[in-house]
């Protein structure tokens, strides 16, 4: 199986849309796994969930690094306890508070970085647009221009982020997460708790629509298991 040696690195957070990037590169790489701790709120549950991941589906390589600069630049409700997780929908089209300043180019780059050590070709993270909470750093054309980027700043500009999950809607992406086995039982989403997901922040909801819309249940502990 030649294929077998081809690697890719997947960023894994430890949330449902990762979750699948890394079951989609377990099926068609030998994956290796990223994650990066920038103190936000629900980082340990973060962590441990992509530790359990790792484990389910068999990824041995795995880098777990700490990213200090979001906490002290702020400006973000995940990294700055003076802002409030909104727990209601925004009524306005505007980015929201928990989106963290171009965190995404932060992750790729070290993304990048490991990959031309690892020799990895691909790398995959679980950006998506519709069903998204409209933060920039999620968009294609974002994605488009970083590989630009990779082309002409690394040794043999061969490697290339991928986003396969960017145009699917939510409810699509429970769907190809069971199809792959993908195991959501150990995903953590919510950006406000660490002890049954909060079920109302932004991230809660989308994911909590997106197991509706797929038509199954959601198998992770909610602390409010009555308003679902
Ligand atoms: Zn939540």
């Amino acid at each position: 199986m030649t294929h077998t040696a081809k690697r890719a690195i997947v960023l894994l957070s430890g949330g449902m849309d990762s979750c699948v990037c890394a079951a989609l590169a377990a099926r068609d790489y030998v994956p290796a796994a990223l994650h990066i701790s920038y103190g936000q709120r629900t980082e340990a549950r973060e962590c441990q969930s992509f530790f359990a991941i790792c484990d389910r589906l068999n990824i041995h390589d795995k880098l777990l690094l700490r990213n200090e600069l979001f906490r002290s630049i702020g400006g973000s409700a995940l990294t700055d306890e003076n802002i409030a997780v909104p727990t209601v929908p925004s009524a306005s089209h505007e980015i929201p508070v928990t989106y963290v300043p171009f965190r995404n180019a932060h992750f790729l780059s070290v993304a990048v970085s490991w990959a031309e050590v690892l020799g990895a070709a691909k790398i995959y993270i679980g950006a998506v647009e519709p069903d998204s909470s409209g933060y920039p750093d999620c968009r294609p054309a974002y994605y488009e221009a970083f590989n630009r980027v990779i082309r002409a700043g690394t040794k043999d500009g061969n490697i290339e982020v991928v986003t396969p999950l960017i145009a699917m809607r939510k409810a699509e992406i429970v769907q190809l997460g069971l199809e792959l086995n993908a195991p959501f039982d150990l995903t953590w989403s919510c950006y406000r708790q660490e002890e049954g997901a909060c079920g109302v922040c932004d991230s809660c909801r989308l994911r909590l629509e997106a197991f509706k819309a797929a038509g199954v249940k959601d198998p992770i502990p909610y602390a409010m298991m009555e308003s679902f």
